[in-house]
C-alpha cells in the first residue's frame, strides 16, 4: 500500500522525541536541482534549500559524480588517523577564497562544532575566555554553541546554558528600535559593567543573520567592530554557516564590508548535502593550538569533501555568484510590487531585505506599521505548503520569511515558486 505523509507522521511521532521538530509534516520521496515530491506525488519548489545548504540544488549531477568516484577508492579513513587528498584540496581552496591574508583551514561535520572551534582556538590564541555574540543570533544547538545563541525560544528553554564569559549585546535593527549606534553603545556598557575587553577572547558576528531573520550588519557597524577588536586584541569571529558560499553574491558576506575577519566558521552549502563545515582562520591564530586540538571521527569526510570540491566547481562554471545577485534583484522586485500591490487581501508586508540570494520579508500587522505578525507568518508557511512551495520562517520576532532558493534555480522553477507565493500571501 503507498505510503502517506499522515501515515508516516504517525509513527515519526511515536519513534522520536517532539524535540526534534519539522516544520511541514512532509515526507520525501524524491528531490532534483530546486523539487521536491513527497511520498503522496505532491510537488514542491525548494525556498528552503534545506536550510540554504542546496546551494548547488539537490543531486547536482557534478556532485554525485564526485561522491560516486569517491565511493570507488575509500568512503572513510578518520583524519586522525591518515589524511587523504581531497580534505587537503579543500582547505587550499577554501585558504585563497576567504578574505584572509594567510589563512589556513580545519574541517568539522556541523555548523554547531565550526563556532564552537572558532571559540576555543580564540580562546586559546587570547588566553582570555570572554565572548561577545549577538541578541537573534543562531551558532548551534550543542552547549557552547547555544549559550553563545541570542534566542530563547524554543532553543533554550529550560536549559539556561550555564556556560560562564558569553555575552550578548543587542543585533542593530533600526526598524525594530535598535540603531547601531545602540548596538554599539551596548557594546561600551557590557565593557564597563561586566567584562574588561582585555578578557574577551572573541566577538562572534553573523554578516547576515541567518535564523534571527536575515537581518544585515552594515559595512560600517563591521568595520567598527573590527577596530574595537583590533583595539582590544579579540579576535573578530564571522559564522558564515548560513551566509556563506555564495548565497550573498560574494562567496562570503563578510567580503561585502572589505574587512579581514581572523576566523570564518563556515558549513550547511559547502558539503553539496553531505555534513561538513570547517574554520577558516588566519594562521596566526588557528595554527596555535597543539597538534589534536582540532578535529574529529567524522570531521572532513572524505565523500562530503569529495562533494565539497565538486560544489565549488560548480559554484565558479555556473558562476552562481552573479546568479544569486540576479535571484536576489528579481525576488525583492517580486516582493516589492506584492507590498505595494492595490490588491487589500494581499497580507501587509513591511520590510524587505537581501544581500544577493539572502531575501527576506516581514508580516505586519498593518500596512506601514513595523509590528510583527508571527501567527500571520505561519499561516503563509503551511498555506504555501499546500499549494506545492516550501518556505521556512524565521526571525527574532517570528515574523520574518527567508527566500533560500539553491543558487542554480532556474527561472521558469522560481517564476513557479513566486506565483505560489503570492497566492499564499492571500491567507
Ligand atoms: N551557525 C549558523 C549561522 C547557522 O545558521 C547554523 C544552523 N542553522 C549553525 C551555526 C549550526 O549549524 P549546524 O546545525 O550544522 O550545527
Amino acid at each position: 500500500m503507498a505510503m502517506t505523509n499522515k501515515d508516516l507522521l504517525t509513527r515519526r511521532d511515536r519513534a522520536l522525541p517532539r524535540g526534534a521538530a519539522t516544520s511541514h509534516p512532509v515526507f520525501v520521496q524524491r528531490a532534483e536541482g530546486s523539487e521536491l515530491w513527497d511520498v503522496e506525488g505532491q510537488h514542491y519548489v525548494d525556498f528552503a534549500s534545506g536550510i540554504a545548504v542546496n546551494n548547488t540544488g539537490n543531486l547536482h549531477p557534478k556532485v554525485v559524480e564526485a561522491i560516486q568516484h569517491q565511493l570507488t577508492q575509500y568512503a572513510h579513513i578518520g583524519f586522525p588517523v591518515v589524511s587523504c587528498e581531497p580534505y587537503v584540496q579543500l582547505c587550499e581552496r577554501l585558504n585563497v577564497l576567504a578574505p584572509i591574508e594567510n589563512a589556513k583551514s580545519v574541517l568539522f561535520t556541523t555548523g554547531a562544532e565550526a563556532t564552537e572551534n572558532a571559540v576555543k582556538v580564540a580562546r586559546f590564541h587570547t588566553g582570555r575566555q570572554g565572548v561577545v555574540t549577538f541578541t537573534g543570533s543562531f551558532h548551534g544547538r550543542t552547549q557552547l554553541a547555544l549559550a553563545m545563541t541570542g534566542k530563547v525560544l524554543p532553543l533554550r528553554s529550560g536549559v539556561t546554558p550555564s556556560q560562564a564569559g558569553i555575552f550578548q549585546v543587542p543585533f542593530p535593527i533600526p526598524h525594530h528600535g535598535t540603531s547601531e549606534e545602540e548596538s554599539l553603545r551596548a557594546l561600551d556598557h557590557l565593557f564597563r559593567a561586566s567584562i574588561a575587553p582585555d578578557q574577551v577572547a572573541a566577538i562572534v558576528i553573523e554578516p547576515v543573520q541567518g535564523e534571527g531573520g536575515f537581518y544585515q550588519a552594515s559595512k560600517p557597524f563591521l568595520q567598527r567592530l573590527r577596530t574595537i577588536c583590533d583595539q582590544y586584541g579579540i579576535c573578530l569571529v564571522v559564522d558564515e554557516v548560513q551566509s556563506g558560499f555564495g548565497r550573498t553574491g560574494k562567496f562570503f558576506a563578510v567580503e561585502h564590508a572589505d574587512i579581514e575577519p581572523d576566523l570564518i566558521c563556515v558549513g550547511k552549502a559547502m558539503g553539496g548535502g553531505l555534513p561538513l563545515a570547517g574554520l577558516i582562520g588566519r594562521a596566526e591564530v588557528i595554527d596555535g593550538p597543539p597538534p589534536g586540538f582540532l578535529g574529529g571521527t567524522f570531521a572532513g569526510n572524505p565523500l562530503a569533501c569529495a562533494a565539497a570540491n565538486a560544489v565549488l566547481d560548480v559554484i565558479e562554471s555556473e558562476q552562481l555568484l552573479q546568479r544569486a545577485t540576479q535571484i536576489g534583484e528579481r525576488i525583492q522586485a517580486f516582493l516589492a510590487d506584492l507590498k505595494n500591490s492595490s490588491d487589500s487581501t494581499v497580507l501587509p508586508i513591511g520590510d524587505i531585505r537581501a544581500l544577493g540570494a539572502m531575501v527576506a520579508f516581514e508580516i505586519v500587522t498593518e500596512r506601514g506599521s513595523n509590528t510583527p505578525d508571527a501567527e500571520a507568518t505561519k499561516r503563509v508557511a503551511t498555506t504555501a505548503r499546500e499549494l506545492g512551495l516550501l518556505l521556512l520562517p524565521c526571525g527574532y520576532y517570528g515574523n520574518t520569511i527567508r527566500v533560500s532558493t539553491p543558487l542554480n534555480i532556474n527561472d521558469d522553477i522560481l517564476e513557479i515558486g513566486l506565483s505560489r507565493l503570492a497566492l499564499a500571501m492571500k491567507a
